[in-house]
């Protein structure tokens, strides 16, 4: 939009060049046409009448030999009748020969007494005689004859008389015609075309290029909608045409306006949606809180066989339930741009072998053979990138490729698509294939979209929320990658993606090494803590009970304040080694107490943790920029809370 024509429009010819051109070459046709007409019908008459002419001539020669006849003088007595023939040619302006011609074809007189005597008439003038025409050409001679019966004698009854006049007496004339004709028709041609112009600009031109403006102008405008509309004009064909682009612009306007109001509609109900996960999210993350911590505490306190068997797989429920609500907290913060990628040291292999781990048992269960084939540039290899997430992506595809396939095999591939020495830029390929009930091409674009699936029915054989490719791809383009598939129904399918890291030797990062995972085990409980008290601030009941217990278990004492105003109250350096704050809360918030005890000097070194099922990354950093030390989010790993308490209680 908004750019000049287009070249091919711009060096195109014009409506008016090409109306002229053409008008131009009819009339030159058209005149042409009738210049050789009038001239061809002209060279007609003329001849006509120098025929007449001639004929008249040589009948007042034959008018001659009549009266010699009637004086009893014979043609074949007479002598010196050149003489009236030169005459004959001298008084008659435009003549050139007159002859008397026996009826042998000898020429008997002839104003040049030259051609007299033995002389004959010509072959083609013989025939001509024979053949009784009254007009010869003689094209060697250039003359034209006009052959008359001699009737003054009868003896010579077979005789002729020949009068000649040149063909330049036509042509001259011709061509005087036909140049006067060529001047007039030039100038009625160049009058045509001026009228024509005059009448091209008035009654064509003007109207449409008043229609080509106002469309050039909404084009470069592009905008419709500003109600730019084409003029009528008067002249039928050019109203139809304005008054029929101009319904077709009320149509885009309408299009345009209804799409808008679509459009916005569009937005705001992802908004609201968007605003709907990310509620839901928190508000499940709360009870899920408990439920989690209850099922730990309860496992490390039962011992009775059937008690662990259903708490064990009232884990593994929780946890498929928190990898649902962490998949749409993902999605929230993917579609409020949220989502962060943190790189740190890793090693490919071992992050593909964990994550096969992970779904191992699984596979097992169907009997499916799980195979790893690592390319061996990549193992022990040690590359920048934000481990979890690659993790989260592989584990993805993986779990798929197990939930959608009964037999068979799931392999997984890794390599090196380039290395770049240069920029330190490492494109790994990771791939992971499975033989499972494919997906039909036509399926396969839009599984990349979130809540999208192959089988929307509600028959379906497999579960699932549908975000997990979407997240994945998203989580591959954060890394530079992409992320694609090949797939035949009932063959199987090959998920590949690549991701760009950065080669660990070359790194001036610096970023540590990602932790050793430490299980929650007694090491943390065992510690010497019990000298320690906890502030808890926190408003559920439940969370109070659950992270209470939590710390008990833990060897701590615990105090509760129920918002942030009572935990300003209760808070006391010399008691209190640790607070561990819930965000949202009544009366204060624990982003408001924060501040107010950062605010205090005896309070600016205790060690403040966050825990909250606000989850996103501007949350921590609200946190953290309060002057909170740490942010745990619920529902609360154990292994993960444990640790940073350690992290942050005095040794
Ligand atoms: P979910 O698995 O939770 O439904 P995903 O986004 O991971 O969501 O997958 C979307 C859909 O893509 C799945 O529901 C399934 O129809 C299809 N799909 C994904 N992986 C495979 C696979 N390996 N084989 C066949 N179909 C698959």
């Amino acid at each position: 939009m908004g750019k000049g024509l287009n070249d091919s429009i711009a060096q195109g010819t014009g409506l008016r060049t090409r109306i002229l051109l053409i008008a131009f070459v009819i009339l030159l046709i058209a005149n042409a046409g009738a210049i050789s007409t009038s001239s061809y019908l002209f060279i007609e008459r003329m001849l006509q009448a120098q025929q007449s002419r001639a004929e008249a001539i040589a009948r007042g020669l034959d008018t001659q030999l009549q009266r010699l006849a009637a004086l009893g003088i014979g043609i074949n007595q007479l002598q010196g009748f050149e003489d009236q023939c030169r005459d004959v040619v001298i008084n008659n302006e435009g003549l050139s020969t007159a002859m008397v011609i026996a009826p042998d074809g000898r020429v008997a007189f002839h104003n040049d007494p030259a051609q007299m005597g033995d002389a004959r008439a010509s072959r083609e003038m013989l025939d001509a005689i024979t053949a009784q025409r009254t007009l010869h050409a003689d094209p060697q001679a250039q003359t034209y004859y006009a052959l008359a019966p001699i009737a003054g004698d009868k003896s010579w009854s077979e005789g002729v008389i020949a009068i000649g006049f040149p063909f330049s007496l036509i042509d001259a004339q011709r061509d005087r015609l036909i140049s006067r004709s060529v001047i007039v028709s030039v100038a009625a041609i160049a009058l045509g075309m001026l009228l024509l112009v005059l009448a091209l600009s008035r009654y064509v031109m003007r109207p449409i290029s008043t229609i080509v403006k106002a469309t050039e102008s909404l084009r470069q405008s592009g905008n419709v909608a500003s109600g730019g509309r084409l003029p009528e004009s008067d002249l039928y064909e050019f109203g139809v045409m304005a008054q029929g682009i101009n319904r077709l612009l009320d149509r885009v306007d309408q299009h345009e306006a209804a799409l808008r109001e679509a459009k916005d509609f569009a937005i705001s109900a992802n908004r609201a949606k968007t605003t709907f996960l990310a509620n839901m999210s928190h508000e499940l993350r709360t009870p899920m809180n408990a439920i989690m911590g209850f099922t730990d505490l309860a496992l490390r306190k039962t011992l009775e066989l059937q008690t662990r068997n259903y708490l064990e797989k009232m884990q593994v429920a929780e946890h498929g339930l928190l990898a649902i609500i962490d998949d749409v907290l993902d999605i929230t913060r993917i579609e409020s741009d949220n989502m962060l990628i943190k790189p740190g040291a890793l090693e490919l292999s071992k992050v593909i072998q964990s994550q096969i781990a992970l779904i191992e048992r699984a596979a097992d269960d169907k009997r499916l053979r799980v195979t790893s084939d690592i390319s061996p540039a990549l193992v022990g290899r040690v590359l920048i990138g934000d481990a979890q997430r690659l993790a989260q992506v592989l584990l993805n595809l993986l779990s798929n490729a197990i939930k959608f396939t009964e037999r068979g095999s799931v392999a997984v591939r890794a390599s090196i698509e380039h290395d770049d020495t240069a920029s330190h830029n490492v494109i790994v390929r990771i791939e992971v294939q499975d033989t499972g009930i494919g997906i039909a091409s036509e399926d396969q674009k839009r599984l990349f979209q979130a809540f999208e699936q192959v089988d929307n029915s509600s028959t379906r054989a497999y579960g699932g929320t549908g975000l997990g490719l979407a997240l994945s791809k998203r989580i591959v383009e954060l890394m530079g990658g992409e992320v694609g598939l090949a797939s035949t129904v009932g063959k199987g399918s090959t998920f590949w993606f690549t991701v760009r890291l950065v080669d660990g030797k070359s790194s001036r990062v610096g970023e540590p090494m990602p932790q050793q995972i430490i299980a929650a085990d007694d090491k943390y409980r065992s510690r010497s803590a019990s000298l320690h008290r906890v502030l808890l601030v926190e408003d559920d009941r439940v969370n109070q009970d659950v992270i209470s217990e939590m710390l008990t278990d833990a060897g701590l004492e615990v105090e509760v304040a129920h918002h942030g105003g009572e935990a300003l109250e209760l808070i006391d350096p010399t008691v209190h080694a640790l607070v561990i704050m819930d965000i949202q809360m009544p009366h204060m918030d624990g982003l408001e107490a924060t501040r107010a005890m950062r605010n205090r000097t005896d309070l600016a070194a205790l060690p403040i943790i966050a825990m909250t099922a606000n989850a996103f990354a501007e949350n921590r950093d609200q946190c953290l920029q309060a002057g909170m030390n740490d942010f745990l989010t619920k529902p609360v790993d154990p292994t993960t809370f444990y640790r940073t308490l350690q992290r942050w209680l005095p040794r």
